[in-house]
């Protein structure tokens, strides 16, 4: 099934199982905003509950917060976004649609190394299992070609990027004669710049009222509570202070269901180093970051590093963890060193001193900062992407599964009795209520068993168990594991364990490295 297709059948599923709605839908919808159903609520829980057990439960030196998204609107003159988030826009005179004029030039390239792609796989079934990928790489001058030609590009994007260069930008379009996916013209606009946050007036009347922004990211209210935490909380430098919170950007162009939506959700977490010390805790921080996604179990050659040819005006290192979402390898998580730009920047702007007095060196400075940065919708989708499977049970039937990692799934067990008489839903009802504050369960009697497990299939369940008359004299019940619907009859009192082995989010906690 081509990619498009099994994305447009996962977004349609997510409708139908509860998972995501778009947001005011009787009204048509509102652009890129999304509401997250009965089970795309949990799964978020969980996901959120992952990364901050991973933080906090697992480091004795990071600890929470949560601070306001409203925050003082200087706080965004010293961060650098009043003059410096922006997004090149160029729009097509014809079709009167908008784009990022980086993007547009980066799918560009993309294009290039999916034509490469396409000589190497008829290579690789010309040649069959002699086929030298390398070698062949090297030496043909087709994919040479491609090569060089989205290399030149994407350097040649990175320059006017740095340069801030918005004619350039342009030029690049024209001359690769980049077209309008609707129009499909060349007839552009100048290329300009547009400021992604979103203001709102605070206060009663309109002299007394001033501008304020949501906020864009969460990690600003970090860095001005630093001394609050590190004082109150008596931390050592190195120490971090994580959180999650809603972010709101007003993205251009908006596509993509919930990768790129313009209210989303951020998970940050900012650790303080010594000057000196920034480049070594961003590679730790790197591989630990990957680790928590490999943890998860899907194919590790589904995600890629990304380093940075174009810093942000902060950063003096930045990789991108990136996953094979349907589109494509995008960033799912931010990893940057961010000097002592941020902490600086406030120390000038607020009259504060924004400085560490360490016990070990006898000296004061403003700390260095690594931050990891990760947005809970992008990570929703990468999961549920990666889980999303229709598989051909026998001839003619094809079940629909989300084979999601158990323990972030938002119903860990179906109880199900196998017919709706004879004591049998008294039964389950019974195992319903002996574990459902330990676990989310669904209690299920209606329809064929059959359909019953294919609805569980369909949502992601785990585990489905089945009551009959056999559990009545021994206490026993079938488990229906999901991904290889393999069933076995176990003791009631055993599915605890079971559960707890395979489901619980300490297990998955337990794989996690510390630093
Ligand atoms: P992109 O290049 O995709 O716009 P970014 O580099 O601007 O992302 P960061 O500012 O580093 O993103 O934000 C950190 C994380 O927040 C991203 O890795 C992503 O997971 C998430 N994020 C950022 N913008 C959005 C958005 N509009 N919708 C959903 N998630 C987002």
């Amino acid at each position: 099934m081509a990619q498009e297709d099994t994305f447009k059948k996962l977004v349609a599923h997510c409708k139908e199982y509860g998972y995501v709605f778009p947001s005011s839908e009787i009204y048509d919808g509102l652009g890129a905003v999304y509401d997250y159903g009965q089970h795309g609520v949990e799964l978020k829980n969980n996901i959120k509950r992952y990364w901050w057990e991973s933080m906090t439960l697992l480091h004795d030196n990071i600890v929470g917060l949560d601070s306001a998204i409203f925050m003082h609107p200087s706080t965004w003159k010293a961060s650098g976004h009043v003059d410096a988030f922006n997004d090149p826009l160029i729009d097509n005179k014809d079709s009167k649609k908008r784009y990022r004029a980086d993007v547009l030039i980066e799918e560009h390239a993309a294009k290039y190394e999916e034509k490469a792609e396409k000589e190497i796989e008829k290579a690789r079934e010309r040649f069959g299992e002699h086929f030298d990928e390398a070698l062949f790489r090297q030496t043909n001058p087709r994919v040479a070609a491609y090569i060089e030609k989205r290399d030149d590009l994407l350097s040649r994007l990175s320059d006017a990027l740095n340069a801030n260069d918005l004619a350039a930008l342009r030029q690049l379009v024209i001359d690769n004669q980049i077209v309008c996916p609707v129009s499909g013209t060349c007839n552009w606009t100048e290329v300009r710049q547009f400021n992604l946050m979103f203001a709102t007036e605070m206060g009663s009347t309109a002299e007394g009222s001033s501008k304020i922004y949501l906020r864009p990211e969460t990690a600003q209210g970090i860095f001005v509570n630093f001394l609050n935490v590190q004082k109150s909380g008596r931390m050592k430098i190195p120490f971090g202070i994580a959180q999650i919170g809603k972010a709101f950007r007003n993205e251009i162009v908006a596509r993509q269901f919930i990768f790129r939506v313009r209210e989303f959700e951020q998970m940050e977490m900012q650790y303080f180093v010594p000057p000196g010390a920034g480049i070594e805790w961003f590679h730790r921080w790197r591989d630990l970051r990957l680790q928590w996604h490999l943890a998860l179990g899907f194919a590790p050659s589904a995600y890629r590093l990304h380093d940075h040819d174009k810093l942000a005006h902060y950063a003096d290192a930045a990789t991108d963890i990136e996953f094979r979402f349907p589109f494509g390898f995008k960033e799912v998580e931010g990893i940057h060193s961010r000097t002592d730009f941020d902490l600086r920047r406030h120390q000038e702007f607020s009259g504060k001193k924004m400085q560490y007095f360490d016990p070990s060196l006898g000296v004061s400075y403003i700390p260095h900062v690594v931050e990891t940065s990760i947005g809970v919708d992008r990570m929703f989708l990468q999961v549920i992407s990666a889980s999303y499977r229709e598989e051909v049970v026998a001839a003619g039937d094809t079940r629909v599964l989300l084979a999601l990692p158990p323990a972030l799934a938002p119903v860990k067990l179906a109880v199900l009795p196998l017919v709706k008489k004879d004591g049998l839903p008294e039964k389950a009802g019974e195992i319903t209520r002996r574990l459902r504050l330990d676990y989310p369960c669904h209690y299920d009697e209606k329809d064929s068993i059959g359909k019953r497990y294919r609805r569980q299939d369909a949502i992601g369940t785990p585990f489905c168990v089945t009551v009959d008359h056999l559990s009545l004299q021994e206490n026993t019940v079938t488990i229906r594991y999901r991904d290889t619907m393999q069933q076995e009859r176990v003791a009631i009192d055993r599915l605890p364990d079971i559960i707890d082995e395979k489901a619980s989010l300490k297990t998955l906690l337990r794989l996690l490295p510390s630093l």
